[in-house]
């Protein structure tokens, strides 16, 4: 019986998760679970899956959490610091980080800390600081299981290979909702558009960085530091039907690639197998849906965002986590109607080249930056309104 908390329960990987608890009782259980502000569903889940600790980002919220949890002898608490404890409680074996954003961080590096498993959705802590999570883990007996799916894809081409041999990772991408727009039409899509996701139900934070394709440059961070690539051996390419979730290259031509339907219940699964293969409850691919595969170069002059992953990988130091805190602040601006889509690029350079550079970040650097870039950001976002008209 593996024992799991997941780490932002109430999303859209949280939901998953907790679905795939449940249909294999007999091997997972949740111990604890964590949301930011959404009490009633938090609520919910701990009187269905009965874990001991259910936490609260919003200590506003935590009053109402105590009074519907303690009666029935579920533990409450609120606050970031006390999901970060909660990560190294001695019944929990594996931590699923389905948080989203900066707020991954501090929990996965105490998971870390305290040698538990990680099945990683929250990208954005190897975006934050790669370089320090794989030095931690270097020292730790933590295992980190992707849950991502193009890094899911990668792990099982990967399986009984040697990573000497392999010569390139090849990332796919949808190309999001606006693949086939052009450049003028970008500066005037809605909210409401780039939330339309193609292929893929996910959160409202991703699926605006899946149609800027900063979710694609997050993704090339994310598989330097998970595999442990040189950043000119990862490349991105743009398949629309997201059928297959990505490919590798190997010294004797050979590619590999791992395919399925747009599904995160199969990285999810996997990545709670530790990579053991479970028999999966969902519609298996079929033929008609591999009777189309296309595959196409992405065009940056377009979407800007994705070059952003190379810049910040030869910047290092505290590069990407500027860039990801002004995302954070832009990507909420656009979803909120404040700026225009090509702002978000714009808000990102503009914030990078403003905040204070540090070249071997520690943790508290990383605190830190996210802080100052989040301020920068907003700064732009609100007052720059000559500069990012609607
Ligand atoms: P959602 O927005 O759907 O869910 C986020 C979860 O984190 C919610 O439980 C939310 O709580 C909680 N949360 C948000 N902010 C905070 C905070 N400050 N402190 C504590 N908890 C917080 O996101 P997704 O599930 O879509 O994405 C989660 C992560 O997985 C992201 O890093 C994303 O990039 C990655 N990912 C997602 C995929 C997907 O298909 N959705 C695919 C691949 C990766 P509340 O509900 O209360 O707001
Ligand atoms: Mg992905």
């Amino acid at each position: 019986m593996k024992r799991i908390a997941v780490v932002g329960s109430t999303g859209s990987i949280g939901t998953q998760t907790l679905d795939i608890i449940a249909t294999y009782p007999d091997r997972f259980t949740a111990t604890v679970l964590t949301a930011g502000s959404n009490v009633e569903l938090l609520v919910s889940q701990s009187l269905r899956f009965r874990p001991a600790l259910a936490v609260i980002a919003d200590e506003s919220a935590y009053g109402r959490l105590r009074d519907a949890l303690e009666p029935h002898g579920i533990a409450a608490a609120c606050g970031a610091s006390a999901i970060a404890a909660a990560m190294e409680r001695d019944d929990v074996d594996m931590v699923v980080t389905a948080t989203v954003g900066y707020s991954g961080l501090e929990p996965t590096i105490r998971a870390i800390r305290a040698n538990k498993d990680i099945a990683l959705a929250n990208k954005e802590t190897l975006v934050v600081a790669g370089e320090l999570v794989t030095d931690l883990l270097s020292r730790s007996s933590s295992k980190v299981y992707p849950v991502d799916s193009e890094h899911s894809a990668i792990y099982q081409c990967l399986m009984g290979e040697d990573p000497a041999t392999v010569e390139r990772l090849i990332i796919t991408a949808s190309g999001g909702p606006f693949l086939r727009l052009d450049a003028e039409s970008l500066a005037g899509v809605t909210a409401e558009q780039a939330l339309r996701h193609p292929n893929w139900e996910m959160g409202a934070k991703i699926t605006i960085d899946s149609a800027t394709m900063l979710n694609k440059a997050f993704e090339i961070i994310e598989a330097r530091w998970l595999f442990g690539i040189a950043p000119e051996r990862i490349t991105a390419l743009v398949h629309p039907q997201s059928i297959v979730h990505s490919m590798v290259e190997f010294r004797d031509g050979a590619i590999k690639a791992q395919l399925g339907t747009p599904d995160m219940h199969l990285p999810i699964l996997l990545a709670l197998g530790e990579g053991s293969r479970l028999c999966s409850t969902r519609p298996a691919l079929t033929p008609a849906r591999m009777a189309q595969l296309t595959f196409e170069e992405p065009d940056t002059r377009r979407f800007p965002c994705l070059t952003l992953a190379y810049e910040a990988l030869k910047a290092g130091g505290n590069t990407a986590c500027v860039i990801n805190a002004a995302n954070e602040v832009a990507n909420a601006a656009f979803r909120h109607g404040e700026i225009r889509f090509p702002d978000i690029y714009t808000i990102i350079t503009d914030t990078v080249a403003k905040a204070t550079r540090i070249d071997r970040p520690a943790y508290a650097d990383y605190v830190a930056s996210n802080a100052e870039a989040r301020e920068i950001a907003s700064r732009l976002v609100s007052e720059n309104s000559k500069i990012y008209t609607l």
